[in-house]
């Protein structure tokens, strides 16, 4: 049962050339490295499988020179079949023709056998480029494709572009608007969560995986990078300080165990309060309260998160017994 439901996780695969920041972006969003010590990672030689204890799995490919995975003796079947989103990343500070040659004719390939697969292309390591250069090199490569898939007769591909990098939030966000897409729960968790921030004054709400920081879910307010910020920081600061005091985080129930889940908050001087808990053994809720009166009221708000923590368990044991029916993925 383990095994199956590992199986519903949304996948993600990253490819893209050699020194392009696959294994750097993997190694901040998942293994909490500093952005700096990536200057000194090996690069990505082979392919690599992620298994680690996120709400989705990760896979990484290098740029393959050696392997045509297009070529007929290769298993592409065993590589696409369930991958929700493909991410492409492309490095914008060196000269990405080939780059963008070889995602084109991966676009062209998959449109014919996997379909579904969400392409998304990360403009990488755009932070030491000026604003105005970040956004012609983001134009030109939007234009390049899209051309180039028109030319090969592809209008409208599923094709997504972001800006990224790993030395500000960009990648954090850049991949939660992928994760997004693959949760075919998302309008069901965005309106809890905004019956939630409406019933107790919050400012915003956002569902994390607990190990990347990556949010699975916010309400529908617009996306505040300060707030987004706070709330990461706060996830650090809670997993630390429970990982001090060896907190049985791997052993830990899943879901509508009384007490078993960590649970914090705290208020600034102004009256502004950030409050932390986690849903299950991925998944935590994390908020902003910008009100005076959020002190006062925490008994309120914790009766309001409770209702919301069943109303999630919920969607999710409904989605897992659609899953279970449907012999599927999340992802699909
Ligand atoms: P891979 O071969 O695709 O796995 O590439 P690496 O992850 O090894 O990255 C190659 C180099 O790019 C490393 O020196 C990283 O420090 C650097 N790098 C990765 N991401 C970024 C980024 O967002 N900004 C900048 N400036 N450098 C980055």
């Amino acid at each position: 049962m383990e095994n199956s439901k590992r199986q519903a996780k949304p996948r993600l695969l990253l490819m893209g050339q050699r020194r392009s920041g696959k294994s750097s972006i993997t190694s901040v969003v998942f293994h909490k490295m500093e952005p700096q010590e990536t200057l000194f990672l090996e690069s990505t030689t082979r392919v690599q499988k992620d298994t680690m204890n996120s709400f989705m799995d990760f896979q990484v490919w290098d740029f393959p020179g050696q392997l045509d995975y297009f070529d007929p003796t290769f298993d592409t079947t065993q590589m696409f079949s369930d991958i929700g989103a493909l991410i492409w990343v492309v490095d914008a500070q060196d000269d990405y023709s080939d780059s963008l040659a070889r995602l084109t004719t991966t676009i062209i390939n998959l449109q014919n056998t996997f379909p579904h697969i969400n392409v998304e292309v990360f403009v990488h390591k755009t932070d030491s480029l000026n604003e105005d250069y970040r956004s012609d090199i983001f134009q030109d490569i939007v234009q390049r494709v899209g051309d180039d898939l028109n030319d090969a007769g592809f209008i409208n591909p599923n094709v997504s572009y972001h800006l990224t990098s790993i030395y500000d939030s960009s990648i954090f966000e850049a991949l939660s608007s992928v994760i997004q897409k693959l949760i075919p729960e998302l309008d069901v968790l965005q309106n809890l969560l905004n019956t939630l921030i409406n019933n107790s004054g919050m400012t915003k709400a956002y569902l994390f995986d607990i190990l990347s920081k990556i949010y699975v879910a916010s309400d529908t307010r617009p996306v505040d990078s300060d707030i987004y910020e706070i709330c990461a920081n706060y996830i650090d600061l809670t997993v630390d300080f429970t990982d001090l005091y060896n907190y049985p985080r791997d052993n830990m129930k899943i879901l509508g165990e009384q007490m078993e889940e960590v649970e914090s908050s705290m208020t600034f001087e102004d009256g502004t309060m950030v409050y932390l808990k986690e849903m299950n053994k991925h998944l935590c809720l994390v908020t902003v309260i910008k009100n005076k009166e959020a002190k006062d009221k925490k008994g309120m708000i914790d009766y309001n998160v409770h209702i919301f923590q069943e109303a999630l368990k919920a969607v999710f044991d409904r989605a897992w017994e659609k899953n279970q029916d449907a012999d599927g993925g999340i992802a699909h």
